[in-house]
């Protein structure tokens, strides 16, 4: 428990949505969400659309020019509720119309226009390819759209730059908990692995790493800062105290799904969590452990090949605006 007072201090410092501002007296609440820029948008048309002073808007989003990109992210503190947008490509069908690939993603003919580079509405005979920015309620996922770069920085060490690439919630994430990992055990780093590759979609060896979310981090011996290759590890060569610092520092993110574990290994970190105090409610809602290898209870759970580092799974929360 020694560290508990230190991670509540950070976390009050690190969570880094926005303090929430006046409502624009609309009959719903105003939120913070995150939308998506489409092609002929600007600063004043979006600020217009979500009700917020201009100034306002590039407050909260200090990355954005005078005109913000197709496809970028921005911050929006709004009563006018609107999904974040992923960008695909559609086949059309014979007689398909412009206007209802519009009306069936929710989008301006002029967008449509814009993004597809039409000087006038096309006449589809069927098979061709249009691009277009589904909203997330209508995405199929399995690649990654939204995605930023994991960097090397305080308490991490990236194995494969090309293949840090994940949403918001997971680079924001392993900062804080790196950041966190470095002030309470100065010398030690996330050895992080692979999250995607900066478009996601199937990426081998992994059956997941899709549409980052996912992630891969390297366990702890003792005595060993880091290992930078990951190595096989029994239960008696883990520094539990370390693993278990990361791994609860994790789950306290909030934002976690799952936590793939060999059963063995999460045998011994059991134990650290009862020492460090944990009650029976928290042991059963963070581990599989006592129960069987396949039982599908707990945040962490049993994945065969997962002796050396441990697999991440991330969810996005609502109404949480990370960019
Ligand atoms: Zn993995």
């Amino acid at each position: 428990m020694r560290n508990q007072a230190i991670l509540t201090v950070l976390w009050l410092l690190l969570l880094t949505s926005p303090a929430r501002a006046e409502a624009p007296g609309e009959g719903m609440e105003a939120v913070w969400s995150i939308i998506t820029a489409l092609p002929g948008d600007t600063v004043q048309s979006l600020a217009a659309r979500f009700h917020m002073e201009e100034d306002a808007l590039l407050e909260a989003n200090p990355q954005v020019r005078v005109v913000p990109r197709p496809g970028e992210r921005l911050r929006v503190f709004s009563a006018i509720r609107e999904e974040e947008r992923f960008r695909m490509t559609v086949r059309t069908v014979p007689g398909l119309r412009l206007a209802d690939l519009a009306q069936r993603y929710n989008l301006s003919e002029d967008a449509l226009m814009r993004l597809n580079g039409y000087r006038t509405a096309p006449r589809f005979r069927g098979g061709e390819r249009v691009t277009v920015y589904v909203p997330r309620s209508l995405w199929p996922g399995n690649y990654l759209d939204g995605g930023i770069q994991l960097q090397e920085g305080t308490g991490l060490l990236v194995r494969r730059p090309n293949n840090a690439w994940g949403r918001p919630v997971v680079v924001r994430s392993l900062e804080q908990v790196g950041m966190l990992m470095a002030l309470t055990h100065p010398g030690t780093k996330l050895v992080v692995g692979d999250l995607s590759r900066q478009r996601g979609g199937r990426f081998s060896p992994h059956s997941s790493h899709k549409e980052g979310l996912d992630v891969d981090i390297g366990l702890y011996r003792p005595g060993v800062d880091y290992d930078e290759q990951y190595k096989n590890l029994r239960a008696e060569e883990l520094d539990l105290e370390r693993t278990w610092f990361l791994v609860k520092a994790l789950i306290d993110t909030g934002r976690v799904h799952k936590i793939l574990l060999d059963w063995n290994l999460q045998a011994v970190l059991y134990d650290e969590a009862v020492r460090t105090g944990a009650t029976d409610a928290d042991l059963a809602r963070w581990f599989q452990y006592p129960n069987k290898r396949w039982d599908e209870t707990g945040v962490i759970r049993h994945w065969r090949g997962h002796r050396h580092h441990i697999h991440v799974r991330f969810k996005e929360r609502e109404g949480e605006a990370l960019l």
